[in-house]
């Protein structure tokens, strides 16, 4: 089983790092070469219009495009949550998706002077009690279609209510950064939905 980080922009080494704690051997995917060699794709944080810009010019758009139509299983935190989004609201109007996930996200929605924040967010599916989620001008969900289920939501304060994570079929992402605070629960639970996925190698 081959799993790979999108390696355009963002967070990837700290992917890297929590799947091999997870024991999956993951590799950097900057090529389409490199997609068409793994059984599943994390999409890391860092900056959605950087990585759709990348993501046109390394021309790998429309082959993720492709593979998660075909059932590829992909997890995106953050930025990545932004690129699985059929709908981006306060996006640039350039600003390019690989779809899959039918919702509709706004970017940098919990507000501009709160550049990060933290809360606990319990996670369906997922045991061992709340994360301690870490925001980073992240964006949240505001409408789902009836495929996409709702994995977490934040549960104090302003946001509260606010829907950070979601699954639909093969496509998991959420809106904080679990590959920043050494809590792999949600790495394994990708690495399971590739395993069950994947075909045997
Ligand atoms: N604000 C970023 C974007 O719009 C996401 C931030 C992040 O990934 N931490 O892509």
């Amino acid at each position: 089983m081959n799993i790979g980080v999108l390696a355009l922009q963002g967070d990837v080494r700290e992917h890297l790092a929590a799947l091999a704690e997870s024991d999956v051997l993951a590799r950097p995917v900057r090529r389409p070469e490199e997609l068409a060699d793994v059984d599943g794709l994390v999409i890391p944080g860092g900056e959605s219009t950087a990585i759709s810009k990348l993501a046109v010019s390394f021309g790998l758009l429309d082959p993720i495009r492709k593979r998660i139509a075909d059932g590829m299983p992909v997890y995106g935190s953050c930025a990545g949550m932004i690129m699985l989004a059929g709908t981006v609201l306060d996006g640039r109007p350039d600003q390019e998706s690989f779809h899959g996930i039918d919702m509709t996200v706004r970017r940098n929605a919990f507000g501009r002077q709160v550049d990060s924040f933290e809360a606990s967010v319990e996670i369906d599916d997922i045991e061992g009690g709340p994360f301690h989620a870490v925001f980073i001008r992240a964006p949240w969900v505001e409408e789902i279609g009836g495929d996409v289920r709702v994995l977490g939501r934040v549960a104090e304060g302003a946001a509260a209510g606010r829907i950070v994570a979601v699954r639909q079929g093969n496509l998991l992402a959420t809106a904080f950064h679990p590959e920043l605070t050494g809590d792999l629960r949600v790495h394994r639970y990708f690495v399971e939905m590739v395993r069950q996925a994947a075909p045997v190698r």
